[in-house]
C-alpha cells in the first residue's frame, strides 16, 4: 500500500497507533526519499521496510513513529541511536529535538556510515552525527544521553547502553531472538530500569560485541 505521507500520518492518528504531535510533525517534514537507495523514492511512503545497502533495510515507517512515540522526545534532548543505517531515523529525532538538541547516531558497517551521513547533509539536517562502531558499546564520550534507541535486534539490553542512560531517561530496544523480538521500553529510575513491553516486531539483528551474530 503506497497511499502516501499524509494518508499515512492521518491514518496513524485516527487508529491511534502514533498520537505524539511532533512525531507526526517530522515524519510529515523530513523527505523519506532522500533517504532510501535511487530506484526507491516510489516506494518511500509505503509502509514497508526497504533494502538500504549491505544488506540492511530503513524500517517501516509505522515502526519508527511507534518507537519515536515510545521514547517521549521533548526540545534539547541529546540522543544517542544505534543502528544509522539510512540515517532516517536519525533525522526525525534530530527534527524534534531541534537545534538545542542533538543526536549521535552509531553506525557498525562503513559504507552505511557514510549513507547515513550523505543522506542526512543532502535533508539539510546537521544536528546529527554519525559515529562509525559497534554501537553495543555505546558511545561513552558523548554520554549520558536524555535517550537511546536501538534500531537492529538484541539479545538482551546491552550493560554498556543501561550505563550511558541518564536518570530518569528512556531507552527503546528490540529484545529477542535472529526472528522475533519484542521492542522494549524501559526508563532508569533509581539507577534501575523499569522496562515494558510494546509488542512483536522484526529487525535486523545487531551486529558486534553484544549483538546476535557472534
Ligand atoms: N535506523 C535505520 C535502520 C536501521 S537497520 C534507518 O533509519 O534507516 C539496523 C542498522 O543497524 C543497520 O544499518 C546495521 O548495520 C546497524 N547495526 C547493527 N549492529 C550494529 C552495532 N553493533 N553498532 C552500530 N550499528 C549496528
Amino acid at each position: 500500500m503506497n497511499k502516501g505521507k499524509e494518508w499515512l500520518a492521518d491514518y496513524w492518528q485516527s487508529t491511534r497507533t502514533v498520537t505524539d504531535k511532533k512525531v507526526i510533525e517530522a515524519f510529515l517534514k523530513v523527505p523519506r526519499e532522500f533517504f532510501v537507495l535511487s530506484g526507491f523514492e516510489k516506494e518511500a511512503y509505503a509502509d514497508v521496510p526497504l533494502p538500504i545497502h549491505a544488506e540492511q533495510t530503513i524500517s517501516q515507517p509505522t515502526t519508527v513513529a511507534i518507537m519515536l512515540e515510545a521514547l517521549e522526545l521533548k526540545e534539547g534532548m541529546k540522543v544517542l541511536e544505534i543502528g544509522a543505517g539510512s540515517g532516517y531515523n536519525a533525522a526525525l529525532i534530530a527534527t524534534i529535538v531541534g537545534k538545542e538538541g542533538k543526536v549521535y547516531t552509531m553506525e557498525f558497517v562503513k559504507e552505511l556510515a557514510d549513507f547515513a551521513q550523505k543522506n542526512l547533509k543532502r535533508a539539510g539536517i546537521n544536528n546529527a552525527v554519525v559515529v562509525h562502531g559497534d554501537g553495543s558499546k555505546g558511545f561513552e564520550r558523548r554520554a549520558p544521553y536524555d535517550r537511546i534507541i536501538v534500531t537492529a535486534a538484541a539479545p538482551s539490553i546491552p550493560e554498556a547502553l543501561a550505563k550511558q542512560l541518564k536518570e530518569g531517561g528512556i531507552i527503546v530496544i528490540p529484545v529477542g531472538d535472529a526472528y522475533m523480538q519484542h521492542v522494549v521500553k524501559a526508563r532508569k529510575v533509581k539507577g534501575k530500569l523499569e522496562t515494558q513491553d510494546l509488542g512483536e516486531f522484526i529487525f535486523v539483528p545487531l551486529k558486534g560485541k553484544y549483538g546476535l551474530n557472534e
